[in-house]
């Protein structure tokens, strides 16, 4: 067995998006052959509905796949093909944009006003890049949970993990989208296929994702509930675990516990020509893309 090295730890950014939506980007916009095949992951985490109620209105995407994963609140959305729908809590949108779509996404915060999801953008293959535009929507009693013995505890939303499979076919880049909740001091090894480019969100207490191989003599330890916790490079709320090569990671969640998404998909390794919402593989394909949404020929109309 080898454990994947930690690349890189780092706090999600403060960014502003859509029609004002305050949220925190792990990454995008940047070295998309960094997590290559996803280009995109943004927490919208908001107290205030004033920082969020404006949403993401009309705008196109093409190219590309984004992954909505709601925790608390609602999304509201609708689309140029005539979808409508709402995600609450625990429900999962997969939509394919494929050749294109136009579609608006309006987040409402729960009760207390609170709103928590996610949002993951995959590439798509040149081959698939204009496809017919897929949504898959799945709501939460659809997704299998898994309970560990010592506790953990696992959603699988898509790909196959401890014998259960999700219930997102991820048309491309093979994908495994995981929430996984670990007790305080419990370690885990939790397997990723070696072909796959993985990455940890944390969004609930610290965990570190350290490499057993290390030498534990200069690990500051810290007992929690008669448990040694590493201490070292400890990922807290909001941080992205960046994995290197290897064949699974190891985790030891801090005293309050963890919980983070695990997500890993194979490598497109193609050019990316990125403007906004679209993602291509060439400028010239870009520049179709805009020429279309100015000429009405963005959106397929009819069957086909
Ligand atoms: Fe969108």
């Amino acid at each position: 067995m080898s454990i994947r090295p930690v690349l890189e730890t780092r706090a999600a950014t403060p960014t502003m998006e859509g029609a004002g939506v305050h949220l925190h980007r792990a990454f995008g916009f940047q070295d998309p052959t960094e997590l290559d095949p996803f280009l995109l992951f943004d927490d919208f985490r908001n107290e205030h509905p004033a920082h969020y109620q404006a949403g993401f209105p009309w705008h196109p995407h093409r190219g590309i796949e984004t992954i909505t994963y709601v925790l608390s609140g609602t999304v509201d959305h609708s689309d140029s093909l005539g979808n409508t729908g709402t995600l609450g809590a625990g429900d999962v949108q997969w939509m394919t944009a494929g050749s294109g779509i136009l579609h608006q996404e309006m987040p409402h915060g729960n009760a207390t006003g609170q709103m928590h999801g996610f949002q993951l953008w995959g590439n798509l293959p040149s081959s698939l890049k204009m496809t017919d535009p897929n949504y898959q929507d799945v709501p939460s009693a659809e997704i299998p949970e898994i309970i560990d013995d010592d506790g953990t505890h696992v959603r699988v939303i898509v790909g196959s993990f401890w014998g259960r499979t999700g219930p997102v076919d991820g048309i491309a880049a093979d994908p495994q989208y995981l929430d996984i909740s670990i007790p305080a001091g419990v370690k885990k090894t939790l397997p990723i296929d070696t072909y796959r480019r993985a990455f940890a969100y944390v969004f609930e207490g610290e965990a570190a994702f350290a490499d057993a191989s290390a030498p534990t003599g200069v690990l500051l330890e810290k007992e929690v509930g008669g448990v040694e916790v590493l201490m070292r490079d400890m990922a807290g709320d909001r941080t992205l675990v960046r994995f290197g090569t290897g064949d699974s990671v190891t985790v030891q969640a801090g005293p309050e516990g963890v919980r983070f998404l695990l997500i890993s998909g194979a490598p497109i390794q193609e050019p990316v020509a990125w403007h906004g919402p679209i993602v291509m593989n060439t400028q010239e394909e870009l520049r179709q893309a805009m020429k279309d949404l100015r000429t009405g020929q963005f959106i397929k109309t009819g069957h086909g």
